[in-house]
């Protein structure tokens, strides 16, 4: 068996890293305790698509986390703009 480092996210969205063994697909968070799902970097996504290791519900995950990254920011701009107004009225 294989052990490596890889990165977990939790659903509080705390990226953490443990060493673990390659077979495993979760971990517990190291922030808050709760279990957290492995994430593969960028240049993995490639390789571990090449041999199907890559479940799809860790991908259902990846585009649920970016769909918040996304509110996040479409939320952000919204504050800003509301900041902006604010301070034209002055
Ligand atoms: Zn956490």
């Amino acid at each position: 068996m294989t052990k490596r480092i890889y990165e977990f996210i939790c659903a509080d969205d705390h990226i953490t890293e443990s060493y673990i063994d390659s077979e495993l697909r979760t971990s517990n968070c190291k922030v808050c305790g709760q279990s957290a799902i492995r994430i593969i970097s960028k240049p993995m996504v490639k390789l571990e698509g090449v041999t199907g290791d890559f479940p799809g519900a860790a991908m259902q995950w990846e585009r649920k986390r970016n769909e918040k990254i996304k509110a996040r920011t479409k939320e952000c701009r919204l504050n800003h703009k509301h900041i902006v107004i604010f301070h034209n009225a002055y």
